[in-house]
């Protein structure tokens, strides 16, 4: 055997995810690993619980990252929140509505689902109809930015509406943390969770979540055993939680935390509100490229999401073989469609540190190459100028 070490290429990230990750979290996640309960460590995790509720935008005391990927933090809320039998409504507006159904039926719950089309927001009043067909429902449960569609939900909204009819309600924010306007405390939203690699401009595998006092006194008085020892948080908190001593619960990922650590510094620099601003001015960029090009946005204006435009394929144009051209050519990584989007469309990430003037400039010179090259039916040299006005704007 004569296997060498791996050295990846340098891709630029504008897919739905890894983003690309800031130079300075990769630095700070090659500093010297040290014990999980070291003092030193115990008070960085103390840190990060307060940089968390900044990002956030809670008091939260149940605030943290779990061990692994956005996907464990859906299941962390689920798992602690749905009891066998309990009723919960999901709204559905794509792919990741799909997966909360899965969860809810994997905790023993029963799932009602509310379908609203792929591409637009969730519909409070689809909700509202639910809720009062369904008054035994425990939990209402959606997703803030569907990452498959480019969609973005009125959160604040929809929790009003749950609550009206005394829900609890669990929010997916893995895309919207950080590149969309998020108020945790102020919205009232139970439980949330995230993901490091989107607008977090850090790797993948950990996931940010955070936990009313409502919700922590469900979790506290359930009637039946969390089914997953892991990410049971009633011994999650064993590690995490408060001031009391912290005891071992599960070796924790020191150094991926190092670099979440500095990635919410980077955001504490730069400050929340001018995080939102940035994803908005860049998203209105690559909109006026797009546009100028001839191609189109699947969302309406109203619903759109600035971390992930999706857009559709021009006809008779193979979409795989763009993508393969991008990445050959341009070390330029867009996504493909997922689900029932799958072959129809381009999903053209805008996240966390990627979201800059540089890639917008890159993806639309490089479409307008590669579709050119491909004789696709768009207007070639138009795309950049018309960027570059609404940057200078
Ligand atoms: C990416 C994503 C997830 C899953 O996160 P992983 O880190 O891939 O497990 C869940 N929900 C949404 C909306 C996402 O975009």
């Amino acid at each position: 055997m004569s296997i060498k070490s791996f050295h990846p290429p340098q891709r630029v990230l504008m897919g739905p995810g890894p983003s690309d990750v800031s130079p300075r979290v990769l630095e700070a996640m090659s500093r010297p690993t040290i014990g999980h309960l070291d003092p030193m460590f115990v008070s960085m995790m103390d840190e990060m619980k307060a940089l968390l509720k900044y990002a956030f935008q809670t008091e939260n005391e149940l605030t943290m990252p779990v061990s692994a990927p956005g996907s464990a933090g859906m299941e962390t809320c689920f798992v602690n929140l749905v009891e066998p039998g309990d009723k919960v409504i999901v709204c559905q507006n794509g792919v990741f509505g799909g997966r909360m159904k899965e969860n809810v039926e994997r905790c023993g719950g029963i799932a009602v689902m509310v379908q609203d089309e792929w591409g637009r927001a969730v519909d409070p009043q689809k909700l509202e109809d639910a809720l009062k067909a369904n008054p035994d429902t425990k939990v209402v449960a959606f997703v803030h930015a569907e990452t498959s569609t480019g969609a973005l939900s009125d959160a604040k909204t929809l929790v009003e509406v749950a609550h009206r009819h005394g829900c609890l309600v669990i929010v997916d924010a893995v895309t919207s943390l950080v590149g969309s306007p998020l108020k945790v405390d102020e919205w009232e939203i139970d439980a949330i969770y995230s993901g490091t690699q989107k607008c977090l401009s850090c790797t993948p595998g950990l996931s940010p979540v955070s936990f009313s006092a409502k919700a922590l006194e469900k979790i506290k008085n359930r009637k039946t055993r969390v089914q997953s020892w892991f990410m049971d948080l009633n011994l999650v908190m064993g590690y995490w939680g408060g001031s009391t001593k912290r005891a071992y619960h599960h070796t924790a990922p020191i150094n991926a935390l190092y670099g979440l650590h500095e990635a919410l510094v980077m955001l504490q620099e730069e400050g929340l509100q001018d995080s939102w601003a940035r994803h908005q001015k860049n998203h209105l960029a690559l909109r006026a490229g797009l546009e100028a090009m001839g191609l189109n946005f699947v969302v309406p204006e109203a619903d759109r999401l600035p971390q992930l435009n999706a857009i559709t394929v021009p006809q008779g144009v193979d979409e795989a073989a763009v993508r393969n051209l991008l990445l050959s050519d341009y070390q330029l990584e867009i996504g493909a469609g997922l689900g029932a989007m799958a072959g129809k469309v381009w999903r053209i990430g805008l996240m966390g540190h990627a979201s800059n003037p540089r890639n917008v400039l890159l993806c639309l010179s490089a479409l307008d190459d590669v579709l050119g090259r491909m004789k696709a039916p768009i207007r070639r040299g138009v795309a950049v100028d018309a960027a570059n006005a609404k940057l200078a704007g």
